[in-house]
This record gives C-alpha cells, sequence and structure tokens, in this order.
C-alpha cells in the first residue's frame, strides 16, 4: 500500500499523467492488444520523457514495487503490464529526428515501427524493424529484432548506434561504443534487463516503399 501524500508528492514530479484504479483512463492504459492479459497495476505513469523514467525508477525503488515497461505493448505474454506494482508506460514518448545528412533517426521508445517509418521514408530512408508496424521499436529492438531488411541490413539492434538508458540507481546514461560500452553490449539483445531505454539512435538506410504480399493470376 502507498499512502495518499507519498502518491500525491509523485504526482508532482511526473509530467504526464499518473493513473490509479477507477481513474478516467486507467483502463485504456492498461489495455494491449493481447486480450487474454487482464492485469491491474497499483499505478500507471504516463511517461513524458526521460525525466518522467527517471522519477518513477527512484519511486518504485523508495516503496519497492514491482516495475513493468510498457513500449507498444506487443509482449504476448503482456510483461509490459504487472499486477499492483508501478506500470511505466512510454507509450506516448514519441519523439523523433531524422538527420538526413549522417543517416542517422533519434527516436523515443515509445513510438511504433509504422509510426518510426513514416518520420524516414519522408526522407527516403529506412531501417531494418519487424513487420507488424503496430509494434514497439523499443521492444523489439533491444530483443533482436528480425524484419523484412534482415537479410541485407541484419537485425534491428545490429543497426542501434547508441541509446539513452535510465539504469536502477535513476542515473539517465548514454550507451554506445565509446561511452558505457559493457550496458550498450547488454541492451542489444537484453531486452528490459538493464535499464529503461528512454531514446535509441538507429543508422539509416536509402530504401523507398517497398510493395509486398501475394500475387493472384487469373486460372
Ligand atoms: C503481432 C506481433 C508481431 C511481431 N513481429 C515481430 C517481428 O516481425 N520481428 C521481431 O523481431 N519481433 C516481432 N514480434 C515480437 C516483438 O518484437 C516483441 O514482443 C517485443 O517485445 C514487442 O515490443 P513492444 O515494445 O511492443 O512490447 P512491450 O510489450 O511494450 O514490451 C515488452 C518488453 O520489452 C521490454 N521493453 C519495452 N520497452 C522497453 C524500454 N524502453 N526499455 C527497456 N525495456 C523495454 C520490457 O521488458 C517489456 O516488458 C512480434 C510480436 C507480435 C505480437
Amino acid at each position: 500500500m502507498i499512502d495518499n501524500s507519498a502518491l500525491e508528492k509523485f504526482r508532482a514530479t511526473v509530467r504526464g499523467a499518473v493513473l490509479c484504479p477507477d481513474q478516467d483512463g486507467y483502463d485504456v492504459a492498461r489495455t494491449i492488444p493481447n486480450a487474454m492479459i487482464d492485469r491491474r497495476p497499483a499505478i500507471i505513469a504516463r511517461c513524458t520523457g526521460a525525466a518522467d523514467v527517471i522519477a518513477c525508477v527512484r519511486f518504485a525503488r523508495e516503496h519497492d514495487l514491482l516495475v513493468s515497461i510498457r513500449g507498444g505493448g506487443h509482449s504476448v505474454a503482456g510483461k509490459s503490464v504487472c499486477d499492483g506494482g508501478l506500470m511505466v508506460d512510454l507509450s506516448t514518448m514519441k519523439g523523433i529526428r531524422v538527420d538526413p545528412t549522417r543517416r542517422t533517426a533519434q527516436a523515443e521508445t515509445g513510438l511504433t515501427l509504422g509510426e518510426f517509418d513514416r518520420e524516414t521514408q519522408a526522407f527516403g530512408l529506412a531501417t531494418t524493424l519487424g513487420v507488424v508496424s503496430r509494434t514497439g521499436i523499443a521492444g523489439l529492438t533491444l530483443g533482436g529484432g528480425w524484419g523484412h531488411m534482415h537479410a541485407r541490413y541484419g537485425l534491428a539492434v545490429d543497426n542501434v548506434i547508441s541509446a539513452d538508458v535510465v539504469t536502477a540507481d535513476d542515473r539517465l546514461l548514454t550507451a554506445n561504443a565509446n561511452e558505457n560500452a559493457d550496458l550498450f553490449w547488454g541492451l542489444r539483445g537484453g531486452s528490459g534487463n538493464f535499464g529503461i531505454v528512454t531514446s535509441l539512435e538507429y543508422r539509416l538506410y536509402e530504401r523507398g516503399p517497398v510493395l509486398g504480399g501475394a500475387v493472384f493470376h487469373p486460372t
């Protein structure tokens, strides 16, 4: 049980909505594509950026709360929603900046594959992600990420240049080949086990729209 004054103090430190059972928006926020999952977190924090994520990790640690992280919510096992703990909901963090000269994209981890592709395609660029556009970029990438263009460009994780991550001691670190390289190695395939990733930088390739699907001929 978390007392009301601690909860109100937490609310004041988070810019996004902090939802408890019976509040407007709570049921929508805990609903994920797999309708068999019906879990009820004690608190859902809809984060707006890294500062909110830091506040969530600190609060969870101080109150010994179970934490789940929601990106796109596409884990079939429903790992993004916990029972009775704090659900750190990143699904409203959808900022993305494409640099067409360097062919890179800096993307917040609430983006879905379709939203990411839409922005990179504005520059005729793409990277390899997955095959279903509503999947989250973060869960998919951190677990490896197998997609349509893997034969040419490898896994999604092979195309990550850098990651911003909030660790369990509520520090925001940048991990890449030069900074925190061991953390960078762990993140690429370690899924949610090394911290909460707030932003990923990807390598992009020149690639326009690709037409796919079945072709049917008259008999
Ligand atoms: C319909 C469907 C199609 C799929 N297609 C593909 C595919 O083509 N290729 C492929 O490789 N995989 C595919 N997957 C698997 C998918 O990549 C994983 O389920 C992935 O975890 C989904 O990511 P998400 O962000 O949507 O998931 P969520 O359910 O939001 O998160 C799942 C787990 O990932 C971790 N996580 C998510 N975000 C973060 C973060 N920011 N920081 C740290 N940890 C985080 C957490 O542990 C979280 O519990 C598919 C799944 C489905 C249901």
